[in-house]
């Protein structure tokens, strides 16, 4: 049975300029040479600045990852990023389904779906976001909405493509908001997470399959949630903008590793 390598995510969203992203590219490469021997460490630069920030990145093992691509190939779509794009940058991660591309821009989702099926078809790594709504959470839906979100974005992935797919639970209520989930929530969750798997594909595959928290992670908070069994690092949003508390989460990452 494969083991689950940790994984840590630092997405940068729509913050920074260029020369700042560049300069923390720089100093979280520098510091993490002992992390990234433990576990996988990617950073989210939005897509002006991927370019630079992988050539910042260097050999340093931290891989560059993208916040968002096109379902579609090529062709008249204005405004859009595709996978080949991305490729071509360098990037090896994306973003797929992101709360606020779910919930602030307004993806269906029918589109995650989609995204999915062209990031791991282009050779992409993806990490899919999922998550309840606080409305959803207080009404008891919090599971049926996570796994219904599972379900349709996962409907046409075989399981030789999850050895490329990260699935991050990150409760929407938690995202941005300074209070995170509690160890034991976060438990719960991943553990309906991994039971929607095991009924997906098996339970094999719900054992191996990487599973990770985000949503308000700090180097404070970090510890205690990924104590908890099946939680195999984090997503981090504001933290991941201040180069030390990245790397403190991704210390805590590999030391509970
Ligand atoms: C995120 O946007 O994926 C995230 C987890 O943000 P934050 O850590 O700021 O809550």
């Amino acid at each position: 049975m494969r083991t689950r390598r940790p994984f840590v995510g630092g997405n940068w969203k729509m913050n920074g300029d260029l020369a700042g992203g560049v300069e923390l590219a720089e100093t979280v490469s520098a510091g993490s040479r002992e992390a990234v021997m433990a576990i996988d460490m990617v950073v989210f630069p939005a897509f002006p600045y991927l370019q630079s920030v992988g050539r910042a990145l260097g050999h340093s093992g931290v891989a560059l990852g993208a916040q968002d691509l096109s379902a579609e190939a090529n062709g008249a779509f204005t405004g859009e990023v595709s996978a080949e794009m991305l490729l071509d940058l360098g990037v090896q991660w994306v973003l797929v389904g992101h709360s606020e591309r779910r919930h602030v821009i307004g993806e269906r989702e029918e589109l995650v779906a989609d995204k999915l099926r062209m990031a791991l078809d282009s050779g992409l790594r993806a990490v899919l976001c999922v998550g309840e709504t606080r409305a959803e959470r207080l009404a008891g839906d919090a599971h049926e909405v996570v796994a219904r979100q599972l379900r349709s974005a996962l409907s046409s992935v075989d399981r030789e493509e999850w050895d490329r797919l990260v699935i991050a639970y990150e409760p929407v209520w938690a995202i941005g908001t300074g209070v995170s989930a509690t160890p034991a929530d976060a438990r719960e969750a991943h553990r309906e997470i991994r039971s929607t798997l095991a009924s997906l594909y098996d339970a094999e595959l719900s054992e191996t399959a990487r599973v990770v928290y985000g949503g308000s992670l700090s180097p404070g908070n970090v510890t205690t949630i990924v104590a908890e069994p099946g939680v195999d690092g984090g997503l981090v949003g504001g933290a991941s903008l201040r180069a030390d508390d990245f790397l403190a989460i991704a210390s805590a990452i590999a030391r509970a590793a």
